[in-house]
């Protein structure tokens, strides 16, 4: 797991400063607009964009620097279920072989054994067994979805990057997936970091909720604590535009307009990166950026007002 002291993701171009631990069998929920810095930051996880500084460590490993061979028996434990699946998957091959293909690139077990496995993934993940020799386009967006997180699974992963599982999904759909998710990590013991820019999606599978603004974490605590409490301006916005059943306390339904788009994170602005569009914004925001800190017991936020 990414170890809880040190387990760190720092400075990819649109992402600075980020830092955040994950422990065995937790969802961290990463949520923010889009452009925000959330994908980057799970890029970096996974790899296939390289850090340009920071650390990332799997379970007491630094995994940071290491070259593509010294990376393989790591790169299984850390495994990505993409929003569009079907991007993802090979129209060519069948679901069955898009499953079982990384069980054979780690060498794991004969064609038979293999066949076994992936035969269990499938009822695991809710499709029948008959359905391994269909391809692609033979499912459903929500089926493909379970296919992706079949593959995922297939070589015993200890953190997924759930990135946008179910936005492109129907609602009814989504929570089908969601619970799914929820049973394999109790029963896998997996963490997930879970992407999302939908704050209701996260609120129902996140232990924990960290908030990016352009290339920031803002605030980060436990999912109760952000519902009950959010300490951020921009926090509190996001929050005020979740739909939400009455009754409600008024402040939450109230919802807050920001003004003005998000600045572009290459050039973000000076002192604290929303001071352009805070409605509490005062001269020291625009000079000196605030420090992620505890304001609360594990409640961390940025801002000079707490
Ligand atoms: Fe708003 Fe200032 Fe806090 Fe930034 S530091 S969120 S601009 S009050």
């Amino acid at each position: 797991m990414f170890s809880r002291s040190a387990g760190t993701v720092h400075a990819v171009q649109a992402v600075d400063g980020v830092s955040f631990d994950l422990a065995a069998g937790e969802t961290l929920g990463l949520v923010g607009e889009s452009g925000c810095g959330k994908s980057t930051t799970g890029k970096a996880i996974l790899r296939p964009t390289e850090p340009t500084a920071g650390r990332i460590t799997l379970e007491g490993v630094d995994i940071t620097r290491l070259d593509r061979r010294a990376m393989h028996p790591h790169r299984r434990r850390l495994q990505v279920i993409f929003q569009d699946p079907y991007a993802s998957l090979n129209p060519r091959m069948t679901a069955g072989a898009i499953v079982g293909e990384p069980l054979a690139n780690y060498g794991i077990g004969t064609r038979g054994e293999r066949n076994d496995g992936v035969a269990q993934l499938f009822g695991r993940v809710g499709l029948r067994r008959d359905q391994m020799r269909k391809y692609p386009h033979e499912f459903s967006g929500g089926q493909r979805q379970r296919l992706g997180i079949a593959r995922a699974l297939a070589v015993e992963p200890k953190v997924i990057v759930c990135d946008e599982p179910v936005s492109a999904l129907d609602v009814s759909v989504q929570a089908q997936v969601i619970n799914l998710l929820m049973d394999l990590q109790s029963e896998f013991g997996l963490s997930y970091l879970f992407i999302a820019h939908d704050l209701a999606v996260v609120e129902h599978i996140s232990h924990r909720v960290a908030v990016m603004y352009l290339g920031r974490i803002v605030e980060i605590c436990s999912r109760e604590a952000l519902f009950a409490r959010a300490l951020h301006p921009y926090t509190e916005a996001l929050l005020s535009a979740v739909p939400v059943p009455d009754p409600e306390p008024a402040a939450r339904r109230a919802r807050i307009i920001l003004k003005g788009d998000v600045p572009s994170p290459v050039n973000p602005p000076a002192g604290c990166r929303f001071h352009t569009r805070c409605p509490y914004v005062f001269d020291r925001c625009k000079v000196e950026s605030p420090v992620l800190r505890e304001v609360e017991p594990a409640h961390q936020v940025a801002c000079h007002l707490r």
